[in-house]
């Protein structure tokens, strides 16, 4: 009996059809992994005892363990470069998830073969995608947005190709290295709108510095965002708060949520802003008036107070 064994980038039709439904539960997970060669490269001369294959190591650990968990567990790795994102598993040169083409030579050691064959796919694509990929330009910002959008499209292939779209739990997870790029701030919210009208979590584990775009992501979807204090015991946090689903979470004493960083990006420089204008036709946000809104293109017709109001103090109540 198989069930919707392959997906995205090899999509075929959906085989739950055929088989007992009450025994088909397709859990999905896609892990982005940001693998910005620039940070990674800094990272090394910060922390030699930390490198991007320590980190790889760590989400092979939590791939296997999801896959080993139930059958019916899918996994989808995506790295996430400067300009673009490839996957990693299930990857196109070895003919689909765990399909039969692979070379089972690693699995010769007792190991299961599918996790044998996936750790083999995820270090052959990001020995592809770093030797291949060059940086162009001085755009050395990870397309976090570009992935995610990726990933969301992976799991909505799956809904769209399985008949039984109710029985399907995907999760997206973020591993997030280098720093937040404002630039992307409108496609990442759009990716983020997306996943939560379909119900998918975004997960985030930061390496590094905060980021604000991911703690708006997991705190509008329901994930978990964690930045974790210690960068060498990745794996164990990756096990230990990441893994459970979120039925099981509930019942996890888990590290507090954090505090949320809800400022927006102008739509004009980009800035992360607390206080701004905010086109009434559009929405769009803006650091400075213009009469003009450069979105939709209304013209504002009110006059502008030339000077900001002091704030009035409050009367106090006589006593
Ligand atoms: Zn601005
Ligand atoms: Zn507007």
């Amino acid at each position: 009996m198989t069930h919707c064994d392959s997906f995205l980038p090899h999509v075929s039709v959906c085989c739950c059809r055929d088989s007992n439904v009450s025994d088909f539960f397709l859990n999905l997970l896609v892990i982005v992994v940001d693998v910005n060669p620039i940070w990674w490269g800094q990272q090394a001369q910060r922390e030699p005892e930390f490198t991007l294959s320590k980190c790889l190591d760590g989400v092979m650990v939590m791939g296997n363990s999801h896959m080993a968990l139930t059958r019916t567990n899918k996994l989808a790795v995506i790295a996430s470069h400067c300009q673009d994102s490839h996957f990693l598993y299930p990857s196109k040169s070895l003919g689909g998830g765990g399909g039969a083409a692979e070379d089972t030579s690693s699995s010769r050691d007792g190991k299961y073969e599918l996790l044998a064959v996936a750790n083999s796919a995820i270090a052959e694509e990001i020995r592809n995608v770093l030797s291949k990929t060059e940086v162009r330009g001085n755009s050395t910002d990870t397309l976090l947005a570009g992935s995610l959008a990726k990933a969301l499209c992976c799991i909505l292939t799956i809904y769209s190709v399985c008949c039984h779209p109710e029985l399907i739990s995907c999760l997206g997870q973020v591993i997030k290295a280098a720093e937040d790029c404002a630039l992307q701030y409108m496609n990442f919210m759009n990716v983020i709108f997306a996943a939560q009208k379909q119900n998918i979590l975004i997960d985030a584990c930061v390496l590094d510095s905060d980021s604000g775009l991911l703690q708006q992501a997991c705190d509008i979807t329901g994930g978990l965002y964690l930045k974790i204090p210690q960068k060498l015991a990745l794996t164990q946090y990756l096990l230990w708060v990441f893994l459970p689903d979120s039925e099981q979470r509930s019942q996890l004493v888990l590290p507090p949520p954090a505090h949320v960083d809800y400022r927006a990006a102008c739509f004009c420089h980009r800035n992360l802003i607390e206080i701004g204008y905010v086109c009434s036709v559009c929405l769009s946000i803006f650091c400075n008036f213009s009469p003009i809104c450069t979105t939709c293109e209304t013209a504002f017709k009110i006059q502008l107070p030339q000077m900001v109001k002091p704030k009035k103090k409050k009367l106090k109540m006589p006593a």
